[in-house]
């Protein structure tokens, strides 16, 4: 096909041939081009301002006539026009949807800008918050006045999740999580937990409950078994066994008790903090360790530095003498074991060192759960209750503190309590 462009500069050529053939006959060469020049100019302005005029109508409805170039022109501006105007239908269509979802949606979830003001909100958030959609624009914390959810805000430390009640419905409990997005862009989502915070104080309530009306018939039975030791001698083999069963496993069950009400304790009571001279603490229970374990000199204490610690020295006593006793109970008798307390990197740490049996890679993540004793068998014939980890994990909660275990089959195993800087006092 012929190009466009090609046509238009013949169609100039043919004009100005038929000038020039005219001006053969007429003469007046130059006023002839100069004719031929303003028309073809008069016809370009022609298109141009019909261009100009249907561009400025919005460019809607048909484009102007026109041949030539200008036909060209017309055809690939209208063609444009009409793509963008599909895409701009596609765009709202998704839009629309994308809205009716997070409306949709079961959770709140709020966008918040540079300055904490709202930029959008759902349904879900306008409820649970209290928020309206005249609000937008407005600073959140002007709105939802919990002090905890300004520091959480400002905090700018969005990798927990924060837990308040909602401002509308004190019976409903939110878990707030923010995630950062674009540039200086926030999204608030909230979620509601109120039926999963009544099941986890129905379990807590359950377990103090048991524990506690366990702790009167258990005092009952251990009265009567020590009555029963005077007679001891006079009981046959049979029964002298079956008497010390009986011991040991009230024992145990005393135990079991008092570290269910512990770990009740450490979840609900508050945190109470004074300045705790973690190296006199232990000394006391490296001596109170091998006392009980009736052994001594098992135990070596390297006290690095005097560092006091902000704490409760109730629960840092029960963490470190479950880690000890640990380490004595898991290790054999002519090892010794390393308790340390020393600096490290701006924190300090508490270590415990055995050269014990180890525990194994896939078992160390678990140790600290409830219940949890890693070889069932072995653990059986050693006394313990499976919570002294878990009691363990949760002092150190209560305290910043993070419980690192390095260990290995067969070698022995390393527990290190780590305090953050801004613990120390
Ligand atoms: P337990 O009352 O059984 O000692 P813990 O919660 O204190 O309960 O420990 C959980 C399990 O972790 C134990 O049963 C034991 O198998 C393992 N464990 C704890 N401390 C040590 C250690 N120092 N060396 C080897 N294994 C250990």
């Amino acid at each position: 096909m012929f190009a466009v462009w090609k046509q238009e500069l013949v169609s100039a050529v043919v004009w100005f041939m038929v000038a020039a053939i005219l001006s053969t006959f007429i003469g007046l060469f130059l006023p002839m081009c100069l004719l031929v020049v303003t028309g073809l100019w008069i016809r370009q302005v022609r298109f141009v301002n019909r261009l100009e005029a249907w561009l400025r109508r919005g460019a809607t409805g048909k484009p102007p006539t026109a041949n030539g170039i200008w036909e060209e022109i017309y055809y690939h501006l209208s063609r444009l026009k009409k793509r963008e105007k599909k895409r701009k239908r596609e765009l709202a269509y998704r839009i629309e949807q994308f809205r009716k979802s997070t409306e949709a949606l079961p959770d709140a979830a709020v966008v918040l800008g540079l300055d904490d003001e709202i930029e959008w909100s759902n349904s879900a958030a306008r409820q649970v918050f209290g928020l309206k959609k005249s609000d937008k624009g407005q600073r959140i914390p002007n709105l939802v006045r919990f002090p905890e959810f300004n520091q959480f805000l400002k905090s700018r430390d969005y990798s927990k999740q924060l837990v308040i009640l909602s401002p509308v419905n004190h019976a409903m409990v939110l878990e707030i999580k923010v995630v950062t997005y674009g540039q200086g862009l926030r999204l608030l989502l909230a979620h509601d937990v109120t039926q999963l915070k009544k099941m986890e104080r129905m379990r807590k309530d359950f377990v103090a409950n048991v524990s506690h009306e366990l702790r009167t018939p258990l005092t009952v039975l251990k009265g009567y078994l020590e009555t029963l030791t005077d007679f001891e001698n006079d009981l046959s083999p049979l029964f002298r066994t079956s008497f010390e069963q009986m011991w040991q496993q009230t024992d145990r069950m005393q135990h079991l008790v008092d570290d269910l009400l512990l770990l009740t304790r450490l979840e609900t009571q508050q945190k109470k903090a004074d300045c705790v001279d973690v190296g006199q603490l232990l000394i006391q229970i490296c001596q109170e360790g091998e006392y009980l374990a009736s052994v001594s000199q098992r135990i070596v204490l390297h006290l690095e530095t005097d560092k006091k610690i902000k704490g409760n020295e109730q629960e840092l006593r029960s963490a470190f003498t479950n880690l000890v006793v640990n380490a004595l109970k898991y290790s054999a008798e002519e090892t010794l074991v390393k308790v340390r307390w020393y600096d490290d990197a701006g924190k300090v740490c508490m270590s415990v060192e055995d050269k014990g049996e180890g525990i194994a890679a896939v078992d160390i993540p678990r140790v600290t759960e409830r219940f949890y004793r890693v070889d069932v068998k072995r653990s059986r014939k050693l006394s313990g209750t499976g919570l002294g980890l878990a009691i363990v994990k949760h002092v150190l909660m209560r305290h910043e503190g993070q419980l690192k275990i390095d260990s290995e089959l067969g070698q022995g195993s390393c527990f290190c309590c780590q305090f953050p800087a801004q613990r120390i006092c």
